[in-house]
């Protein structure tokens, strides 16, 4: 099935200083013919005047940044402009590099992001099927059923969008200390402490739920995750790790969530439970007190 408007689009690609392995995801999409960018009814292009979608990845390093801008400027309007990866999105793992003058929406209008480091090839296709869509509203043409790669089967353990359960956090931190791309920021708030994890900024890399102690964070295999640069700082995972009042003092903390136990002792014991009812304090004072208990003088 390919795209039966009047005139193919055409794709130009800029590597803006990226690790190339966005670039290598994106030669998929001419390479392989479920993958192929002619089902959308696109073609790439030799030079940005042919162009009017372009494709942009790594984070704009300050080396490369006249050379993309030339580029990018060589273009005519309209122009639909997609940040490839997260580098594209938001710098990535590069974010405050001495060496990066991005992230691209400084100097560029970004229209669409497509997160993933690299995005897999089906996410490619997904978002320059969305970009050939915006393109041709801009234009007020027709919008034809566009073909997508969308459908193949999905791998097991592929590695999409992350997901929280508040409720099986302990709030340890750990998953913002291993994230290298700095996508998970902890806030403390009076009602307890709240999770935000910025999709522009996650690589997929799996770490976190890795080395998440309860299972609180997962990653699902949702790869569909284009969405417009209006929102690349809202499409955010969000959760307030709940807090409980402690049975002794009262004070409010974070209690051990049942799966942590689960994990740690593997099974359910019943005598913990008044433990996991105590806050930190209390325990401590318990604890002591149990320790002593019985001790002559
Ligand atoms: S998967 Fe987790 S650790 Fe990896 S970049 Fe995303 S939020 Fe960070
Ligand atoms: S999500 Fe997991 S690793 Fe992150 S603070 Fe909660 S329990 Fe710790």
């Amino acid at each position: 099935m390919s795209d039966t408007s009047s005139h193919p689009l055409h794709l130009f690609r800029i590597n803006a200083g990226s690790c190339n392995g966005c670039d290598v995801e994106l030669t998929v999409t001419e390479a392989v013919e479920r993958f192929d960018v002619a089902t959308l009814g696109c073609h790439y292009a030799d030079t940005p005047e042919q162009a009017q979608i372009f494709l942009i990845t790594g984070p704009l390093t300050t080396r490369l940044r006249q050379e993309v801008l030339a580029l990018y400027a060589a273009a005519p309007a309209p122009k639909v402009t997609v940040a490839v990866g997260a580098c594209g999105a938001s710098c990535g793992v590069f974010r405050d590099s001495y060496a990066v003058s991005g992230p691209l929406e400084k100097e560029i209008t970004v229209d669409l992001n497509i997160p993933g480091c690299p995005p897999r090839p089906q996410a490619l296709l997904d978002g320059i099927a969305a970009a050939v869509r915006l393109y041709r509203q801009r234009r007020g043409e027709t919008l034809p059923p566009l073909a997508s790669a969308s459908d193949v089967a999905v791998p097991e353990r592929l590695r999409g969008a992350p997901r929280f359960a508040a409720a099986a956090c302990v709030g340890c931190r750990v998953c913002a200390h291993v994230c290298a791309g700095g996508a998970i920021r902890f806030d403390d708030k009076e009602e307890g402490v709240a999770l935000t994890l910025w999709e522009n900024s996650c690589t997929f890399c799996g770490l976190c739920a890795h080395y998440c102690p309860s299972g609180a964070l997962t990653l699902s295999n949702d790869w569909r995750r284009t969405h417009p640069q209006s929102q690349s700082y809202q499409q955010t995972v969000h959760g307030e790790v709940p807090q409980s009042p402690c049975s002794d003092c009262d004070a409010s903390f974070t209690a051990a969530p049942p799966e942590l136990l689960r994990r740690a002792l593997g099974g359910t014991a019943a005598p913990i439970e008044p433990l996991r009812q105590l806050c930190p304090d209390c325990r401590r004072r318990h604890n002591l007190t149990f320790a002593t208990r019985g001790v002559k003088r």
